[in-house]
């Protein structure tokens, strides 16, 4: 036994042997009384200190999740996550008055499971007593400008479970606490209040925002989360005075060198006085920049109490000299005190507060140093991330309609959807971790993709092979492999290539049945493809670009990519296509290419959009809905700027911080080598732009907008120069400096140029003080057109000139932006650098009058399904014809019974606890964005679910843990005379819609018919959608299978007996449900 085990042990003995007195003492003392309760009383007439003892433990940064952990590696940081909870547990059990939040559940638990269940208890007992509080309690400490708002809900949901399952009510966690991350968004706002929070502290907002608050005392304030919503997502937030550090001079962890508070009566260093005094000079001026007489203080920071003695040793001299004094007639009281209990403390001052409907984008620290950078670094973890949450969603999906259930589902699920809940870390999906960290992350994530892909392969096979009775290999544990090739964005796949027979297996994700082009990378241009009912589909086949077939480390004998259109694939459900490689004899298969440099002008597209290029080779312009305006694409790219970082002028461009170089813009070229494809299914031109930039635009035939997938890398840097590479699309709409970027993938936000809503702003960084996070969408227009695109990550992006949008894909930098992670933003793969490919969809036309649906109701649409696209599995068919497979398996399925109405998404749909389901609804269409999918929607849910035999259905907040009608938040009273801050109407108070089952109301036994409705309105709302369903129930019956249940498909009609599960959704409203299914 080494030396470091014994020590362990003795530890364990001490901290068991403590537990053992205090859990029985504290236990008969006191019964359960967590929440507000708990809180130290304050007193009135006084100024209250709330000292919030905590520490903020990032889920990898500049070490890996483990290494913090474990406190391995400490020559790159003394951090370890397990004796911090030790330690306070231990402190904590010692003494009843002292408090310590915690916040990041990925960490929580890796201890919580190393626990005895001695200790197990005495961590509940601190928790029911308040004395342990959760505050977050997602999986990590989510960032807000990079992330999906499906993630978010995702970690946020799973990491509150966990506290249910284990603490109960006590376990809930009130209070957001978004401390580190870099600028917040309005839909986090949102979602907190949707969860059910009561309030959210953050640290982080631009340093002139910050100044102009505290002087006008608006640091807090309600915050208007949705322009949709109303009052529901109004959340109360409150900016931290000091981010969230301990006052100078008064940090007293291991990890500190400020003095300790020495009050030896005789001790020559005694320092109780000057100490003392200090503090409470310190608050008094904090306190004339807050509204109430409260304030709260920090104390702690990143991965502070190893050593909880310390902290506290120090906090309780530091109250009782302070609270001493009042005895001579001071007024400031000091308390151990909780996020929540400084809320509830403002609450109950009575008083009214600002409101804010804006965001807090993009966040500066100093004049120069503009946090945009990370909007887009590490450009293909953040791809990473997106595939993960799709493939997420699959592996639930898939796991919650296994007709058997295999005991291993749950652990591969768990696994994938705590990875996932690791990467929405700030240090994580933003691209700010050491490169090291990054490949942890990556390499987790492929784990939890073999993880999941072990569940949709057993799932897929069972759902496929019905019997086993024309099965060749009958001692095969699985007939079928269903692989997912992950290296399609660089059009590799050994299935696809190695096979002259293989299937693929599209599974749609989605409520709706959907059609897709598909594209496989093939050797040879020569295939056959029949669907699962043997009609042959048409294909075309397209030549891989050159630029990629470069690519060094592309291992792949792939020329081609085989094109074809999959049709109606079914909702939560699959249709498989049968491949088969033929005899190159059909040169009509062959794809033509036009000769290279055509000196004349030319044109891509179809009868919805055509893409004209100039005799350079760029794009010139683009005609859709009657309109033809002039649009030009081109990359560029920003030189990093140089510095030592020792003043603000001489920062450097980092993985936080974007900074170009005077602002200095080169283009990537003036002439664009190209290539031109045009067959009946997709026109493509490939364009080669210089060595280490080429695209591929292409229009598929039926669809309405333009595809550009960009392929950027490595970028050079022999020039000794970091380069920020962009794609700027160039337009002749007059949009007068306005342009809108998307709030985590949901609501879009107004922008202005050089502009803020809530103060006048200066701006010293022409560029990036004007960059936004793009998740999904940008967009601007005027009176007659307007342009989109989408993005398939996050990136930076803004519009510095009139009708123009820029997204920064890439960047390469030299050298450290000085905020920490010490390594310059230079990623590396196979000695190289790093490539990154992508897409973006262009949406041009009619800005109003527009025939059918809106432009901004089909970009709504084709957003939503380009983020969960059908999912392709590849098997192997070499053991089967084609004649053989398709009557011996069951090569469609469908898990819902009916198709959703348009606007309406299924969010979530996933195994909970035993035999229920988590399920959420969700209206993906903004007030306004089109005349009629921007309207209320009714539908029954026990319809869509009647795969499901489902015994009842209650609804909940958000996260899917507490009852909503048992929700109750704390509400907070605006000032009366509001500021007219918003000047560009971007949050204007919705009519209330009508909710025919609120929070008020559970769902269960509601009388859908003895409500009240404004006449007409909503009838002929209900009548519209049901014309839609039967509509889709025709198209979609085709992709029935036997597990959908007696005439589902003609249900509707005969919904009278089951009107408690009619639910409406207004505009961007998301409704969560458990549904209780019947015990088999
Ligand atoms: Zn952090």
């Amino acid at each position: 036994m080494s030396a470091k085990t014994s020590v362990w042990l003795a530890f364990l003995c001490a901290l068991g042997c403590l537990i053992h007195d205090a859990d029985l003492r504290s236990v008969q003392q006191k019964a359960s009384q967590c929440g507000y309760q708990s809180c130290h009383a304050t007193k009135p007439n006084m100024l209250n200190v709330h000292l919030v003892a905590h520490t903020h433990d990032d889920v990898g940064w500049l070490k890996t999740v483990d290494q913090y952990y474990y406190g391995s590696e400490t020559r790159i940081q003394k951090a370890g996550v397990q004796y911090i909870i030790d330690s306070v547990v231990e402190a904590l059990l010692r003494d009843p008055e002292k408090r310590f939040i915690y916040v990041e559940s990925a960490f929580f638990f890796k201890w919580w499971k190393e626990q005895t269940t001695k200790v197990q208890d005495a961590v509940k007992m601190l928790v029911e007593q308040g004395r342990l509080e959760f505050i977050g309690g997602a999986w990590s400490m989510n960032d807000e400008a990079t992330t999906h708002y499906q993630s978010v809900i995702d970690q946020f949901s799973w990491g509150l479970r966990l506290l249910n399952d284990t603490f109960g009510e006590c376990g809930r966690p009130r209070v957001g606490w978004q401390i580190d991350p870099f600028g917040h968004s309005r839909e986090m706002a949102s979602m907190f209040a949707q969860m059910g929070f009561d309030g959210m502290f953050f640290g982080r907002l631009d340093y002139q925002d910050k100044d102009e608050r505290l002087m006008t005392k608006n640091a807090e304030m309600i915050w208007h989360g949705s322009a949709n919503l109303g009052e529901e997502s109004d959340l109360f937030s409150g900016a931290l005075y000091n981010n969230y550090q301990a006052p100078d001079g008064f940090c007293f962890d291991i990890l500190c060198s400020d003095a300790p508070i020495i009050d030896g009566k005789h001790s020559p260093d005694n320092n109780v006085k000057e100490r003392v005094d200090t503090f409470l000079e310190y608050v008094t001026k904090m306190s004339t920049q807050f509204r109430t007489p409260n304030v709260i203080l920090t104390m702690g920071e990143d991965f502070h109490y190893q050593n909880a003695d310390m902290w506290y040793k120090n906090l309780d001299k530091l109250i009782k000299y302070a609270n001493e004094r009042q005895a001579n007639g001071s007024n400031i009281n000091l308390l151990y005190s909780t996020p929540s209990c400084y809320l509830k403390s403002l609450h109950d001052a009575g008083i009214t507060w600002p409101t804010k409907s804006d965001d807090f984008f993009p966040y500066a620290s100093d004049p120069h140093a503009y946090w945009t950078g990370y909007f887009t670094s590490r450009p293909t973890l953040k791809r990473y991330e997106r595939d993960g949450n799709h493939f997420l969603q699959v592996c639930k999906q898939l796991s919650a309609l296994a007709p058997n259930k295999s005991g291993e589902f749950g652990p591969h699920l768990t696994f994938m959807r705590e990875t996932l809940g690791i990467m929405q870390h700030h240090d994580a999906i933003t691209g700010t971790e050491k490169e090291k960290v990054a490949l942890d992350y990556a390499k987790r994530m492929s784990v939890a993709f073999r993880a999941c892909g072990a569940t949709t392969r057993n799932v897929l096979n069972q759902l496929t092979v019905k019997s086993k009775e024309n099965v060749k290999d009958k001692m095969a544990k699985y007939v079928f492999d269903f692989k997912t090739c992950p290296l399609l964005n660089i059009t590799a796949c050994p299935v696809s290539e190695v096979n002259d027979r293989f299937a693929l297996t599209l599974y749609n994700p989605l409520g709706h049945t959907v059609n897709e082009y598909v594209r496989i990378p093939v050797p040879d241009p020569s295939y056959k493809i029949i669907d699962n009912k043997g009609v042959t589909l048409e294909t075309q086949a397209v030549p891989i670009p050159q630029a990629l077939i470069d690519i060094k480390h592309r291992n792949s004998t792939a020329k081609y990519e085989l094109v074809f259109l999959a049709t109606n694939i079914p909702p939560l459900g699959y249709r498989t296509y049968y491949i088969e490689r033929q005899e190159s004899t059909e040169s009509s298969k062959m794809p033509k290419a036009l000769p290279k440099r055509t000196s004349s002008v030319f044109q891509i597209g179809n009868s919805h959009i055509k893409l004209g290029f100039d005799t350079n080779g760029f794009l010139y312009d683009v005609t859709a809905d009657g309109l033809t305006r002039l649009v030009s694409q081109e990359f560029l790219f920003y030189e990093g700027a140089v510095g030592n970082n020792a003043e603000f002028l001489n920062r450097s461009s980092g993985a936080y911080i974007f900074r170009p170089n005077e602002n200095k813009i080169h283009f990537a070229t003036d002439q664009v080598e190209i290539e031109v494809y045009k067959g009946d299914l997709v026109h493509e031109v490939h364009q080669k732009f210089n060595d280490w930039i080429s695209q591929v635009v292409r229009v598929y035939n039926k669809n309405s907008f333009a595809e550009f997938e960009w392929l950027v890398g490595p970028i050079p840097i022999d020039d000794g120069i970091g380069k920020e590479v962009i794609t700027r699309f160039n337009s002749d709409i007059e949009s007068e400096g306005i342009f809108r970027t998307d709030s985590n993938g949901r609501e879009m936000i107004k922008r202005k140029l050089n502009h803020r809503d809530t103060w006048s702003v200066r701006i010293n960084e022409e560029v990036a003080g004007n960059y936004y996070p793009i998740t999904t969408k940008i967009d601007l227009e005027d009176d007659t057109a307007r342009m989109a695109i989408l993005t398939d990550r996050a990136q930076g992006g803004s519009s510095l000139k009139d009708g123009s949008l820029e997204l920064m894909v890439h960047r390469r930098l030299l050298k450290d932006d000085a905020f920490g992670v010490g390594e310059a933003l230079n990623e590396t793969e196979f000695g190289d650098g790093l490539i990154a490919r992508g897409k973006h969809h262009l949406f041009f036309g009619k800005s109003t009058d527009r025939e059918g649906v809106s432009l901004k109701g089909i970009e709504r649409l084709t957003q939503l399904e380009k983020l969960l696209p059908p999912w392709k599995f590849f098997s192997n068919m070499e053991a089967y014809s084609a004649d053989e497979w398709q009557t011996s398996f069951t090569n469609s399925f469908t898990g819902i019974s009916l198709v959703l109405p348009k606007p309406v998404h299924l969010l979530t749909l996933e195994p909970w606890h035993e035999n229920q389901l988590l399920v959420r609804f969700e209206h993906i269409m903004e007030n306004g964005e089109d005349a009629s999918y921007s309207q209320p929607v009714q539908f029954n849910v026990k319809n869509v679910l009647s795969a499901f035999d489902i015994e009842g259905i209650r609804e909940t907040t958000l996260d899917g843990n507490a009852w909503l009608d048992e929700s109750r938040r704390l509400q907070f009273v605006p000032d009366p005379e509001q500021a007219a801050f918003n000047t560009y109407a971007t949050f204007s108070q919705p009519a209330k819609s009508v909710h025919l089952l609120s929070a008020e109301k559970p769902l269960l036994g509601v009388k859908y018919a003895e409500e009240a409705l404004p006449a007409g309105q909503l009838g002929a709302q209900s009548n519209r959608i049901k014309r839609e369903m039967d509509s889709d129930q025709v198209n979609q019956a085709e992709g029935r299978s036997s597990k959908s249940t007696e005439g589902a498909y003609n249900s509707f009609k005969a919904d009278s007996g089951n009107q408690e599960y009619i639910i409406e959704l207004s505009p961007m409203e998301i409704r969560t449900f458990i549904v209780y299914l019947a015990v088999a």
